[in-house]
């Protein structure tokens, strides 16, 4: 199959090796003459360009921009494109896409591969990024079937499960196990911070080992990636943010009342349930 990708970084790019080596035809599209040149040396395209008319007979495109980007993406590829055109998106929020894009191109299934890595752009493309990891669809009754089962056999050929949700359940679903952890963590080395005794403050940096580590770990990450979850997926991070608050205010309460029974329960109800959470990787 002749598949076109646009924006050759750690996903596109990463999409592209995977596709290649199953056999399929790979387009890509960047914005930079040397990515392109890149990208065939890599294996990630057969053929590049800087110009969108080189997708113009793909069946399928990825659109692989960071989440801005995807609407004025879709703007520039109306005229290039035959309606048979399937499009998708891999933004890490979907409602947002998918209520911009679907008007724009009725043959579009948004999609969400939960893979990836702390690196960007195309020397952060692995062949084996997808192997193992879940890939969401987000179908909505506009979505042509046929659009749904193209994609979803790609991204199986990729050796993905691939999940089926409405875009509204993916963003709170996705604010609850990814986008407020960031703000939590986050939050948490701002708390650790605000120590005004100096020498404590220093210690306290002198003696942070795995605990802090694993808790802090996303809130040290790229801040624009924050930004974007904030902004693309504002209505479930602030609900998220709340019940959160709302959680935090019960503990502290429980432990002002000296009520250790109930914190154990507490705790020991959110012990058991973690390995609820089926975290792959
Ligand atoms: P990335 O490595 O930075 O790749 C994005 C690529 O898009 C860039 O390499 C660039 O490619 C192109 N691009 C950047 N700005 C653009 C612009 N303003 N207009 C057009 N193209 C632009 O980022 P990524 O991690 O692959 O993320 C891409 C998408 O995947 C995002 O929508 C993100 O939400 C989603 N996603 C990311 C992860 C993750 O863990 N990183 C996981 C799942 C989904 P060229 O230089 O070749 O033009």
């Amino acid at each position: 199959m002749k598949v076109g990708i646009i924006g050759l970084g750690l996903i596109g790019g990463s999409l592209g090796l995977g596709l290649r080596s199953r056999g399929h035809y790979i387009l890509g599209i960047s914005r930079h003459q040397e990515t392109c040149t890149l990208a065939c040396d890599k294996g990630i395209a057969d053929e590049a360009s800087v110009d969108f008319s080189l997708i113009q007979d793909a069946e399928v495109v990825f659109i692989c921009t960071p989440i801005g980007a995807i609407l004025p993406t879709v703007e520039k590829l109306q005229p290039i494109l035959s309606p048979n055109t399937i499009l998708t998106d891999v933004g890490s929020v979907k409602s947002a896409v998918v209520n911009a894009v679907t008007p724009l191109w009725s043959n579009f299934i948004g999609g969400h591969p939960m893979a990836g890595t702390a690196e960007q752009g195309i020397t952060a493309a692995k062949p084996d990024l997808f192997p193992g990891t879940r890939y969401v669809l987000t179908p909505t009754e506009h979505t042509p079937s046929q659009a749904q089962k193209t994609v979803t056999e790609l991204v199986q050929s990729l050796e993905t499960e691939v999940i089926i949700c409405p875009p509204e359940a993916h963003d709170q679903a996705v604010a609850w196990i990814s986008h407020l952890p960031v703000f939590v963590s986050s939050s948490l080395i701002a708390a650790s911070l605000q120590e005004t005794d100096p020498e404590v403050a220093q210690l306290a940096q002198k003696l942070a080992s795995s605990g802090f580590r694993d808790t802090s770990r996303v809130g040290g990450g790229n801040p624009e990636l924050g930004v974007m979850m904030a902004k693309y997926n504002k209505e479930a991070v602030l609900r998220s943010l709340q019940v959160y608050q709302e959680q935090l205010e019960t503990i502290k309460q429980v432990i002002e009342a000296e009520n250790w029974d109930v914190l154990e329960m507490m705790l020991g109800q959110t012990k058991g349930a973690r390995s609820r959470y089926n975290m792959t990787r």
